[in-house]
């Protein structure tokens, strides 16, 4: 049996997956199993922001994994205090304390407990089009009903508004309100940035209502739209600020940045076996590490710049629009999205949808300017072949 049917087979059938078996990495490329050699534009799902298999990275995972690869919170440890200070002078200023776990939504489900917790309130107040994760918690945040549905009864307590939009948000949040959770860049749901007055607003409703303000960033964090954090664009310090996805370079791990005014965490009130292991600690520094030196943040504007610009000059009528921040792209179309992306496949790049109609663009930070060309062109030769095929 080839790879493909085995996975087909045994698969929990949750993934609608593309045909492509990827066995290796380099940068912004990777490889299938018959060789074939692609520009990625998921990298992970906006994971792989130092690009694949980077040899700092690589040399982390290798060492810790010799070393010490498991050590719970019980106790303390070298590589996990080294990050916990990393983590302290790169996220924004007022966050200075850490939980650290395993993915997105296990922050998310972090920081939801965490703001009840503080504030002693149950409500949370979350945007349409969110994008929260696939935990109960989370899962309840977010806002697509075929994600939801199924799997009721969900959280009670939560309550959704329209994105971008102040006074909705402002009629919503309470005396009852624990937090407002918002993405600065909306990922999964279309890529919507949230305006400025829109996140600043949102900071002074809760600060009003004595209720906190959860900024996810699992997505927009660690460079990906051109500052470390998404919301430092706007001049805004959530209290509660989660993390994941590009956060250990591609290890698995998730965290959620505490500020000052979150109060209650006692031990024994929230845990993870895995949450601070020296293996995704170490790997995370070594990650951050190579953002920082490499000066990430500045490439996605420089980059994202450059990419928005050349995707803006294609003469499509197909294109609806081009929008996004830094290397978080999306490009609505006045057709399926997927088509669009199964004819990059055919040309050797790969990219995400977001939505129907909506290809998201993720590629890692470090994606050479020549890599951006090749998607143009790739890019412009689906969508001729596809306005030639439709008529
Ligand atoms: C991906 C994502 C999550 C969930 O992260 P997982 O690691 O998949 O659990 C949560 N919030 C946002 C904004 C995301 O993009």
């Amino acid at each position: 049996m080839n790879l493909m049917d085995i996975e087909k087979q045994y698969t929990s059938g949750f993934y609608g997956k593309r045909d492509v078996v990827l066995v290796k990495g380099q940068n912004a490329h990777v490889w299938d199993v018959d060789g074939r050699e692609y520009i990625d534009c998921v990298a992970g799902i906006g994971v792989a922001n130092a690009g694949h298999s980077h040899p700092a990275i690589a040399a982390a995972i290798a060492e810790q994994a010799q070393t010490l690869m498991t050590c719970p919170e019980l106790f303390y440890n070298n590589r996990r205090a080294e990050l916990y200070q990393k983590l302290a002078e790169m996220t924004p200023e007022g966050i200075d304390r850490f939980f650290l776990c395993n993915s997105g939504t296990e922050a998310v489900e972090g920081a939801i407990k965490m703001a009840r917790l503080s504030t002693g309130r149950q409500g949370i107040v979350a945007a349409s089009n969110a994008f929260h994760g696939r935990t109960l918690g989370a899962l309840t945040a977010t806002y697509k009903k075929d994600y939801r549905e199924p799997f009721g009864p969900l959280v009670p307590g939560f309550d959704r508004v329209p994105y971008n939009d102040v006074e909705a948000l402002e009629a919503a949040v309470t005396g009852e309100t624990a937090a407002v959770i918002l993405e600065v860049v909306q990922g999964e749901g279309g890529i919507h940035p949230g305006d400025g007055d829109y996140i600043r607003a949102a900071r002074e409703i809760c600060n009003t209502q004595d209720a906190l303000l959860i900024l996810d960033e699992v997505q927009t964090g660690f460079g990906r739209t051109g500052r470390w954090f998404a919301c430092q664009h706007h001049g805004v310090v959530p209290d509660l600020l989660t993390m994941g996805k590009a956060i250990a370079g591609g290890m698995p791990m998730g965290a959620v940045g505490i500020g000052s005014g979150v109060d209650g965490m006692k031990p024994g009130l929230h845990g993870s076996t895995f949450g601070g292991n020296p293996l995704a600690c170490a790997t995370s520094l070594a990650a951050l590490e190579v953002y920082q030196s490499e000066q990430l943040q500045a490439r996605a504007t420089e980059m994202g710049e450059y990419f928005r610009e050349r995707l803006e000059e294609i003469n499509s009528p197909l294109i609806r629009e081009v929008r996004g921040m830094g290397l978080m792209i999306g490009v609505e179309f006045k057709v399926r999205a997927s088509k669009v992306v199964e004819g990059l496949i055919e040309h050797g790049v790969l990219t995400l949808t977001s939505g129907t109609t909506v290809m998201r663009l993720l590629p890692p930070l470090t994606i050479p300017r020549e890599d951006i060309d090749t998607v143009i062109e790739a890019l412009c030769d689906v969508l001729v072949q596809m306005e030639n095929g439709s008529k």
